[in-house]
């Protein structure tokens, strides 16, 4: 990262602030264990008394819209929400993300706004498809991980296999920082490999206290005792496997996304969660700068700047809000300052940033690079936005999707088309789906692509509990999109008509929302026909 003058960096106590911050994101296969582990984070960090008395997800669930009920009826979470809490000397920010596989634009964005991501594995399973689509993303941004294999009270695969198995699916080299003793009703604990600490746990009732734990040496009786010796056997030879089998845990290279530390425990029982926490925060990076223009910005510029990878509304039911989250890149942040949305080019003050815990709210006046800022309040902000004090930043940190499922949400009742106008352009903003004008079609509404199907039920979810307003979903007969360019000089693109296009039977020329020409198909296998017919444009 280049080093910028000490004239425009940050004074030393908000280097300080801003170098104990981690921020990072829990990610996993829908039901591995990420919400039990985030609550169990939030234990350790003192949020929360009694885990499982509050998460931000759970609590939600039980107070706030359809939405959220419908998340509760098909147990995956949809929403994602920004905590922070102080666990020792850092300042940790944990954004949670959602789980299903149809959200992953949605993770994504939030992928951008992190550091680093734990990824929890469920240990009797393992890789599982969705663990392998996030992983891809962190590897893509550089994000280092961290991974944990979780319910390790359950009958699991063998270790062994199962670091095997991410060694070779995720091709990044496993460095296990600790190893189970055991697994199922046999699970006693792990083996800290670098301390040469033997952790004992004791079980609790519903995991619901931090549990009680003995720490010990290998050869210490009180761990020859807790094992069997079958068990006791077999863990020291797979120890001493270990120190041939894999190589020693090296932080470079752990941020250098080459080897990923991966602990043992299971979060349910709070076993080997806080030694997993202390670890993950000695080896988590500091803030990382972003690219503005070529330039790294590193995050002690004294000139603020951040991106929104985030917007929700209608938070609160009562209050018909809109939370706009935004990644401070560099310097600090204070209610009123003044910025400018590099978009517009408008110039904004942000006076109501808000710390969210669950429903519960409260003003935000400072914070530093590498936390999330949620701005409550009518701001005009677009997913992608950047916004900056230094007029010459711009960052471009929000990847398009492409989207895989086309269909139309037709509003049942034209009393309410006020409603459905004002619901989808909001939607729309918050990128719950991207918008389409096919060419020539007679239709009103605007074609809706979204990466999964699901998504469209979100949306019609929403549209009725914060819209009031009924929707049909009507089939398309396109799953396939393709952006194109004419191969002329940009003086003769015409503009206002499609240029043209030999298109294959079935096929449709459509306007992005931007304005950008497509073209709509209805399998991967017209994309090569559509290409062999039009060597006068390039497709994108
Ligand atoms: P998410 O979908 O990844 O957020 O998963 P959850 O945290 O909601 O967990 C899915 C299910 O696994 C829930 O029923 C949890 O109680 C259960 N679970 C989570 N951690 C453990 C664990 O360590 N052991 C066992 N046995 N179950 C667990």
């Amino acid at each position: 990262m280049t080093t910028t003058a000490t004239i425009n960096t940050v004074p030393a106590t908000a280097a300080r602030e801003i170098s104990r911050r981690r921020t990072f994101a829990i990610i996993s296969h829908p039901d591995a264990g990420k919400t039990t582990l985030t609550e169990k984070l939030l234990l350790y960090g003192g949020a929360i008394g009694l885990a499982g008395s509050v998460t931000s997800k759970k609590e939600e669930q039980s107070t706030s819209s359809d939405w959220m009920a419908m998340e509760k009826e098909r147990g995956i979470s949809v929403s994602s929400t920004v905590l922070q809490f102080e666990y020792k000397d850092r300042c940790v920010n944990l954004l949670d993300t959602p789980g299903h596989h149809d959200f992953s634009e949605d993770t994504y964005r939030v992928l951008s706004a992190v550091d680093a991501a734990v990824m929890v594995i469920d240990a009797g399973k393992g890789v599982e498809p969705q663990t392998l689509k996030l992983f891809d993303v962190c590897r893509q941004r550089g994000v280092p991980i961290f991974v944990f294999v979780n319910k390790m009270d359950r009958p699991s695969r063998a270790p062994l296999e199962l670091i095997d198995e991410l060694e070779e699916v995720l091709k990044l080299a496993p460095a296990p920082v600790n190893w189970p003793l055991g697994d199922g009703p046999r699970f006693r604990g792990v083996y800290d490999r670098s301390k040469d600490e033997v952790h004992l746990f004791e079980r609790t009732t519903g995991g619901a206290f931090k549990a009680p734990l003995e720490v010990a040496g290998i050869e210490d009786d009180k761990v020859r005792e807790a094992l069997s010796d079958d068990l006791y056997e077999a863990v020291t030879s797979e120890v001493e496997m270990l120190d041939g089998l894999t190589e020693p845990l090296d932080i470079e290279r752990v941020l250098a996304g080459e080897q990923m530390p991966i602990y043992f425990g299971s979060a349910m029982n709070n076993f080997g969660v806080e030694n997993m926490l202390e670890s993950f925060l000695e080896m988590a990076p500091e803030p990382a700068g972003r690219v503005s223009d070529e330039k790294m910005v590193a995050p002690e510029t004294n000139n603020f700047s951040g991106f929104v990878f985030k917007i929700q509304a209608n938070m609160n039911p009562r209050h018909r809000d809109r939370a706009v989250f935004v990644r401070i890149v560099s310097g600090i942040f204070e209610r009123d300052m003044q910025v400018i949305d590099q978009r517009t080019g408008k110039k904004v003050r942000l006076s109501n940033a808000q710390k969210l815990f669950g429903q519960d709210r409260e003003t935000l006046d400072t914070a530093y690079a590498g936390d999330i800022l949620a701005l409550v309040g009518n701001y005009n902000f677009l997913i992608g936005d950047t916004l900056t004090s230094d007029p010459k930043v711009v960052y471009n940190e929000m990847p398009r999707f492409t989207p895989e499922c086309f269909t139309y949400i037709v509003n049942n009742d034209t009393a309410n088309i006020k409603r459905y106008r004002a619901g989808m352009e909001q939607l729309m903003k918050e990128g719950v789906a991207q918008a389409y004008n096919v060419h020539g079609s007679m239709r009103a509404v605007p074609l809706l692509g979204a990466v999964g199907p699901l998504q469209f039920e979100v949306l019609q979810a929403r549209l009725i509990s914060e819209y009031q307003v009924e929707t049909r979903l009507e089939h398309s007969p396109w799953s396939v999109v393709q952006w194109f360019e004419e191969n002329v000089p940009d003086t003769m693109r015409r503009d206002s008509d499609p240029p043209e296009v030999k298109l294959p039977s079935g096929c449709s020329v459509a306007r992005d929302q931007d304005g950008n020409w497509v073209v709509l198909l209805s399998s991967q296998y017209m994309v090569s026909v559509l290409h062999d017919r039009n060597d006068h444009l390039t497709f994108r």
